[in-house]
């Protein structure tokens, strides 16, 4: 008989992880673990230098979960001439998507025109035209022109006064999250080393220069000081508040605004498929359905509120109920029927005068006097541009000789990729036959692999159950297994919110299977009984944080 060799704990392996990650001078170290420092450290690393990522919660838990969740070219920049931007995030969209299939995939988007909007039919076929060109879109996915007639059959929700046809074009959508965490897990395949809850508190300067980078390990308390050639802070709406521990001089060159999603059971907002329709103050909003759920999005207002808690307003509940029961017929949404929400921000270039719709999205790149290089801006589909253009600076500031090009481009976003969106389909299929004896087999088939890929196909076995509950446990208990084992899963939300996205997209799950979700997280996370009861109490809590306003 084999014997299986026992896993040390998670905590075990994290500690010895970052004893390891003390004994080297860093080429790089990047302080934050959105989109931005995962996509950065996995060029780092792909072109050879040695990358120390410091994330002071869990990756992702900053704007790089909050967003509206697509691989989008933007159509919005058109009406700001921004052509360079849609060109570079629309060829983005299909180079994201070959590297993760199964986490960027397809998302056609009906786009109504009606009298009383900004751009008529003409203008908006036009527009669309341009955008598809920029971006290279080909054949199939190219925009249609659709009629009146043929929009109301398309979509019969939509409230048909002054309905004067309609747009279909090509998008993708994404877990946010999920991209980040893809990132990080491929650039430590590459030699990076990424540590979450570490939060960076200081530097240590020599010659007016940063040479080191002093960091708190928020789980023992413990203060760390890493060595390092050259310093990144990727920290989003941080930004400002990192660079004032080094230069306290710097002048304001940040913006924020917060955005807004609500989600609600799918049949309380059934969307044939995913809208981007104009509201009355000359905003665009997405309806998006996923899986059991449609979410609405997004708000644009200004924030100078706290970063670290930011919150739905009754205000942002409003003017999303309103936009959505004007657009929809038939449907009169009401705050109780909210049963999830998150909020984000927007970190904006300072430009003065400008409404928060108004602002460039483009990137900004930052040179303080003490080396720290700052990069905010940008968007979750630009990342992988944004990366290249940091490490170029980054690599023409080192020392380092014979450093590689940027290859992103070709490097797969998991270690078993699929390769085309064909073969992701038909891993859903099989998994569903597996899963068979669940009422929604090809629902719950189709989210676990665009979670996790094809590891979801080796993570559940032949379900040899029959009952709905113990099949569902059964697969709860194999996710989380997979999540802490593999994907620096180490508190409650780590796991509901940016691994699963439970709390966001299935919260009726989540209310349904929470003491067993508890348990098995417990056991893996060698959970005290105290703190299994905390976690309850917890799930508890977030559940109503999301819904009750
Ligand atoms: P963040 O994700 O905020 O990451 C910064 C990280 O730094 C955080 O995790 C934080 O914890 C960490 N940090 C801060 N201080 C420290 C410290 N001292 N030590 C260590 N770590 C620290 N883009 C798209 O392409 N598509 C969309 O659909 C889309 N929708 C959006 C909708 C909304 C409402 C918003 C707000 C944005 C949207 N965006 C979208 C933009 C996109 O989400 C952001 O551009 C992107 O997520 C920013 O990532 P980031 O890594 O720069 O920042």
């Amino acid at each position: 008989m084999i014997k299986q060799k026992k896993e040390d704990s998670v905590w075990k392996r994290r500690k010895q992880k970052i004893n390891k990650s003390l004994l080297n001078e860093y080429d790089l170290i990047i302080i934050g673990g959105g989109i931005t420092g995962a996509g950065a450290a996995l060029d780092a690393a792909s072109r050879g230098l040695s990358v120390l990522l410091l994330e002071k919660n869990d990756f992702a838990s900053g704007t790089s979960s909050r967003s509206t969740k697509l691989i989008h070219g933007g159509l919005r920049y058109l009406k700001q001439l921004e052509f360079a931007l849609i060109k570079e995030t629309g060829r983005e969209r299909s180079i994201i998507h070959h590297l993760a299939p199964h986490l960027v995939v397809p998302e056609k988007m009906l786009l109504p025109i009606t009298e009383t909007g900004e751009y008529g039919k003409i203008l908006t076929s036009l527009g669309l035209g341009i955008y598809d060109y920029l971006a290279g879109v080909k054949g199939e996915d190219r925009k249609e022109m659709i009629s009146a007639k043929k929009t109301q059959k398309l979509e019969p929700m939509l409230s048909v006064k002054g309905l004067n046809g309609s747009a279909v074009y090509s998008e993708y959508r994404t877990d946010d999250a999920r991209l980040v965490l893809a990132n990080i897990l491929t650039a430590e395949r590459y030699g990076a080393t990424c540590l979450s809850y570490m939060e960076v508190k200081d530097f240590v300067l020599e010659d007016d220069k940063i040479t080191s980078v002093v960091a708190k390990d928020i789980q023992s308390g413990e203060s760390l000081t890493y060595h390092a050639k050259q310093v990144v802070s990727a920290t989003g709406p941080w930004v400002e508040k990192v660079l004032g521990l080094v230069d306290e001089s710097e002048h304001k060159r940040m913006l924020r605004t917060k955005g807004v999603h609500l989600v609600f059971p799918y049949d309380k907002l059934p969307v044939q498929q995913s809208i981007y329709f104009e509201v009355g103050d000359g905003r665009m909003i997405f309806a998006i359905p996923r899986g059991a759920v449609t979410y609405l999005g997004t708000t644009d207002t200004f924030y100078s509120k706290s970063i670290d808690k930011v919150k739905v307003s009754q205000k942002d509940v409003s003017y999303l109920l309103d936009a959505a029961n004007n657009a929809f017929k038939k449907i009169k949404l009401k705050p109780e029927d909210i049963i999830s929400s998150w909020a984000g921000l927007r970190s904006l270039a300072y430009e003065e005068g400008k409404d928060p719709s108004e602002l460039s999205r483009k990137d900004e790149i930052h040179e303080s006097e003490s080396g720290l290089i700052s990069i905010f801006g940008g968007k979750l589909t630009g990342y992988r541009k944004m990366a290249e253009r940091l490490i170029d600076i980054v690599v023409e500031r080192s020392s380092k000789k014979k450093v590689k090009k940027c290859s992103t481009e070709k490097i797969a976003l998991t270690s078993n990729p699929f390769k085309d969106y064909k073969e992701v389909k038909n891993a859903i299929s099989k998994l569903a036959q597996k899963l068979k004896g669940l009422p929604h087999a090809e629902l719950r088939a189709k989210q676990l692999v665009h979670l996790y890929g094809q590891p979801a196909l080796d993570m559940i076995d032949k379900v040899k159950k029959s009952e709905e509950k113990e099949i569902e446990e059964y697969i709860l208990t194999q996710e989380i297994r997979h999540a802490v084992q593999h994907e620096h899963v180490y508190t409650l939300e780590d796991y509901i919110v940016r691994r699963s996205a439970m709390l966001y997209f299935d919260p009726m799950r989540l209310q349904e299977y929470k003491k067993h979700i508890v348990q098995s997280l417990g056991q893996e996370l060698q959970w005290s009984e105290e703190q299994n009861t905390q976690a309850l109490d917890r799930i508890k809590e977030l559940l109503k944080e999301v819904s009750e306003f």
